[in-house]
């Protein structure tokens, strides 16, 4: 995956944007809407499919994401024909993303879709290569888009498309996209029966689709343009996977019976798993041992939402920016209906040391980060954007922010699909024949999910997985009357938000595999200490305020990523991979085997709030059958069978 983006470059013709880098328009002097209606609406048949779709999601992959017009076209039709419980995932590549002021100005030519366009404005990604995607309209529609060179983003997506919008610019003017590689991709995302539409009629379009496997109509095209092309794949399906994909890591045959699920816990791995199943369609039973959601490691009042950056991008970090757009999206949006919730009001994350402060440097100056997310501010900016005495200075990330994990957790429960079951306590899993019973309650399933942090360890099937407790107190107080309110989140050795209900609260201390579940004062003191060296003033006045403690046990993965996917059956699993100790490159060609039905997401750490509603969409996907919401190379790293793959390629097991 390439390293940096660059935004699209626009003329403006009045209301129409036209390419600088590729010399043609956006969309059609002529209506835009009606030639996206003709070309990608009506020859893909979507009215009638839409209509007559059942359950879980409808995909639709565009060539070219643009203005999103297409989008915005497909979703209007999707909400007025669709039946509520299915879902429509939208998948669309793009090179040269617009910048989201150019997205509103060519937006606002389509007062229509003026809704659906706020919506996709205000979660917009950033100009970052990845997959990012974005949840509108409570669910109904899902948007996952692939920033990158469609050659390089469409071999990691892992999913099977119904309808193709092939709208990449014409092929004179973009010869470099429309090609067999491209073509390839086509027919690997394409199952028999899934259709495509183009504007063009360009022989080599559509020599490249009937070679891999379309049979390809000429139609009237729209407008002032003669013809254009439609298609349906008539051939065998080729293997699904992505490119290059190990095949331990093979996602498992998807439910296609639709049966209620049993997610376990009511943490914001729970919670968001809960909703995400929902979103699908699907009943849902949240087990949980506590009499409410989120009185565990999601308990603290406030988390600070953002991403802590590496110079040089990794895969952690591109996981990690795909969680932050994805949950800041989730929140932004539920902000609307209830302000305590949290707060996109930035963070900051100040440069204590030299060291930081030339890791900081370093960081902006790679260019890898665009300025909207994230820039170097000076000692005085920060005094300002926080509105404290700062005496560093730091990154700061405009569109981050706090969150209350336990209002979030409560609204994504909120759903009628789901059911939660508190006072709950699941002893140990058996599977029976037709699924898994629940020992200690009335409750089977076929399909369960672990989402109880190191609690997952209490269940024998998975023991193996190296999950660690790491204590963290926060510390809480009342602001003091003379004191002047902080204005963003404050990062550095500790982190402190904006005041909720007049409250601070701060942290966090950290005790590996401390698992004492007493407040102490040494680690209020710690808090104080590390706040104190970020914001004196204000660590002073609190310093002098009476101190309330609340203690949780992080979660964390012997690699500090989640755990999130199927779980191996860990003697077969072995057993069917045992070359690897010989021969790390040995071709396998046996699926893992794997425990049926049973999920885990958990391992999140004390990053929950950027990882856990990401990595709940990815359960969902795989449990469903619908299109992964991350790269494939992504998924691989969260896979929970990761650990034993390398123990056996290092010899260890
Ligand atoms: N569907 C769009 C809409 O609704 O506004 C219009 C798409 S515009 C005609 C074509 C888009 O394809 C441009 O945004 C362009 O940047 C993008 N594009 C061109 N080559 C690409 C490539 N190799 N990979 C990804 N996107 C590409």
């Amino acid at each position: 995956m390439i390293e940096k983006l660059s935004t699209a470059r626009l003329q403006w013709q009045e209301s129409i944007p036209e390419s600088e880098q590729f010399g043609d328009i956006y969309f059609n002097r002529e209506g835009g809407v009606a030639e996206t209606e003709h070309v990608f609406l009506n020859a893909n048949h979507l009215e009638e499919r839409f209509a007559a779709h059942h359950h879980g999601s409808f995909v639709i992959a565009e060539t070219g994401f643009g203005t999103g017009l297409n989008f915005l076209c497909a979703r209007a039709l999707w909400l007025k024909k669709a039946p509520r419980e299915g879902q429509l995932h939208f998948i669309s590549c793009e090179k040269y993303p617009l910048t989201r002021e150019d997205l509103a100005r060519a937006l606002s030519a389509f007062p229509q879709f003026a809704e659906g366009a706020a919506q996709l404005i205000e979660s917009y990604p950033e100009p970052v290569p990845g997959f990012f995607t974005l949840r509108l309209d409570q669910g109904r529609v899902l948007l996952t888009l692939l920033l990158g060179d469609a050659l390089e983003t469409l071999p990691q997506l892992d999913a099977r498309v119904d309808a193709w919008f092939l709208d990449g610019f014409a092929p004179a003017k973009n010869p470099e996209l429309w090609n067999d590689q491209l073509f390839m991709q086509i027919a690997r995302l394409s199952r028999p029966g899934t259709t495509c539409a183009t504007f063009t009629a360009a022989g080599i379009v559509r020599r490249g689709l009937q070679a891999v496997g379309f049979e390809i109509r000429k139609v009237p095209g729209f407008g002032r343009k003669r013809e254009m092309i439609s298609g349906t794949f008539m051939a065998d399906p080729l293997p699904g996977s992505p490119d290059s994909q190990p095949i331990w890591f093979q996602r498992p045959v998807p439910d296609t019976r639709k049966q209620p699920v049993v997610v376990i816990g009511a943490g914001l791995a729970g919670a968001s798993t809960a909703r995400a199943l929902a979103d699908l369609g699907y009943r849902v039973h949240v087990l949980e041992r506590q009499p409410e959601p989120a009185l565990e490691g999601s308990g603290n009042p406030q988390g600070a939402l953002y991403a802590k950056l590496p110079a040089k991008p990794t895969a952690h970090s591109r996981f990690h920016l795909a969680g932050l757009s994805y949950t800041a999206g989730l929140i932004r949006q539920l902000h609307h209906l209830q302000a305590d919730i949290g707060q996109l009001c930035g963070v900051l994350q100040l440069a204590t040391s030299d060291k930081e402060y030339r890791r900081q440097q370093q960081l902006v100056d790679t260019g890898a980060y665009p300025h909207s997310l994230v820039h170097m501010t000076s000692e005085a900016e920060a005094s300002a954007l926080t509105g404290q005495d700062c005496p560093y200075p730091g990154l700061f990330f405009p569109d981050a922010g706090w969150v209350s994990p336990p209002t979030f957790c409560r609204h994504l429960l909120d759903h009628p699909l789901i059911e939660c079951h508190y006072n709950t306590q699941v002893q140990a899993l058996q599977l029976a024949d037709n699924g898994w019973l629940l020992d200690g309650t009335s409750f089977s399933a076929s399909h369960v999910v672990v989402c109880c942090a190191n609690e997952a360890l209490r269940f024998e099937q998975l023991v193996h997985l190296p999950l660690k407790p790491i204590r963290g107190q926060t510390s809480q107080a009342d602001q003091p009357d003379d004191a002047r309110p902080l204005k963003t989140v404050v990062c550095g050795e500790g982190y402190i938000s904006p005041p909720l209900n007049g409250r601070y609260c701060f942290g966090a201390s950290f005790k590996l595999r401390d698992t004492d579940l007493e407040v102490r004062e040494e680690e209020h003191r710690h808090n104080l200490d590390i706040l104190c060296r970020a914001l004196p003033r204000l660590g002073s006045q609190l310093t002098a305020q009476p101190l309330q403690g609340r203690v949780a046990l992080r979660c964390s993965s012997a690699d500090y990523l989640p755990l999130v996917g199927p779980v191996p059956d860990l003697p077969a699993f072995i057993d069917t991979y045992a070359k690897l100790r010989d021969d790390a490159r040995w071709p396998f060609d046996t699926p893992p085997p794997l425990l049926p039905g049973l999920f885990v997401n958990t391992g999140h750490g004390s990053k929950g709030l950027i990882s856990c509603p990401i990595s709940a969409q990815l359960v969902a996907a795989l449990i469903s059958g619908a299109p992964l919401p991350l790269e494939a190379e992504l998924a691989n790293i969260l896979n929970p069978a990761r650990f034993t793959i390398k123990n056996l390629i290092r010899q260890t097991l």
